[in-house]
């Protein structure tokens, strides 16, 4: 792959439109695509939209875990600027706001899990978790602090603008080639599947399932979760080793995603998938009685940054596009509520 320097670096903006959505906005969004789903019953699709609607589910789903989970917030492999772009986009097919404003609350989610400030956390009750986060209009600005190391890209910085417009020209496209009918199982259909998988994770991630590492919070492995999402069910392990490109660790933790990647770096679009060490497996593992419990949520941040070799922005060099190599730095802060 050919390498190029990195563009220089931008201005640090704290201030910006609704990258995660305002509040109206994200509840008409998903208001739509749920009666747009609910319009299958009264219409007449075929099994192609059907399929249609499975692929467009998958390649999404892929997107939004290698692209912006994987890659984007813990640079678990490198890859190519331009396939940057395009798994950055396809994530944004996931309807989950745009991805430099994902990785952001991602990053924080995993310095601050369990405690009052976690975005996620399920102290604050199901609902929140599930869906209350995402609609509530509190996290509507990129938090830039959080994410020194992708801001430097135009194109990430373009797309976490506009990220509606991939999902809006999916639509579009889907709609010209095969009608309404695609347009409502293909898009709709899919999309609210999609929807409800990702709020489920949300959800679960730190309630269902087993612990096997000591990560200090409530995360916990889920075999169906992870059937479900493609492998982002091994939440346990992710918290422990983040910088995996592998979230399922042994060979019968089935991790779809990991599996995609392997063949995507067979064919030289990614490479150096990172995988943790032996060393790193039996760090911290808990005993038969420890793994059911789970430890008590602690409501003070937990402050300690994973070692460089295993946190969030740890990467292993630069490549021909790519983040940074350190992780970024961070206050904890979230972007206060302001008006969009
Ligand atoms: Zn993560
Ligand atoms: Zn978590």
């Amino acid at each position: 792959m050919a390498t190029h320097a990195a563009p220089p670096r931008a201005p640090l903006v704290r201030q910006g439109p609704c990258e995660g959505g305002g509040q109206r906005g994200m509840l008409l969004l998903y208001l739509l695509i749920h009666l747009g789903a609910l319009g299958c019953f009264w219409c007449e699709f075929t099994l192609i939209d059907g399929l249609i609607a499975l692929a467009f589910l998958q390649v999404r789903g892929f997107c939004i875990s290698a692209g912006y989970h994987r890659y984007l917030a813990h640079h678990a492999f490198k890859t190519s600027r331009w396939m940057q772009f395009l798994l950055a986009a396809g994530g944004c097919l996931a309807l989950r706001g745009g991805p430099l404003w994902w990785v952001a609350l991602h990053r924080h989610h995993h310095r601050h899990s369990d405690t009052e400030t976690d975005v996620f956390t399920p102290e604050t009750g199901f609902w929140w978790s599930y869906l209350g986060w995402l609609i509530s209009g509190r996290y509507r600005q990129t938090n830039y602090q959080l994410i020194p190391d992708l801001e430097r890209y135009p194109e990430l910085r373009w797309l976490n603008r506009y990220w509606l417009l991939p999902p809006a020209l999916a639509a579009l496209l889907m709609l010209c080639l095969g009608g309404v009918p695609t347009l409502l199982v293909g898009f709709c259909l899919s999309s609210v599947l999609l929807f409800h998988l990702m709020a489920m994770l949300d959800a679960f991630n730190h309630s269902l399932g087993f612990r096997r590492y000591n990560t200090g919070d409530s995360s916990r492995n889920s075999f169906l979760l992870a059937i479900l999402a493609m492998g982002e069910g091994w939440h346990n392990n992710h918290h422990h080793y983040q910088a995996s490109a592998r979230l399922g660790f042994y060979w019968w933790e089935v991790d779809g995603t990991y599996t995609v990647l392997r063949l995507l770096a067979c064919v030289g679009l990614v490479r150096a998938l990172r995988t943790p060490s032996a060393a790193i497996l039996a760090r911290r593992r808990l005993n038969p009685t420890e793994k059911k419990k789970a430890p008590a949520p602690t409501l003070t941040a937990r402050g300690a940054l994973l070692p460089a070799s295993e946190g969030a922005g740890a990467g292993s060099g630069r490549r021909d596009a790519p983040p940074t190599a350190t992780a970024p730095t961070c206050t904890g802060e979230l972007v206060p509520r302001a008006v969009c």
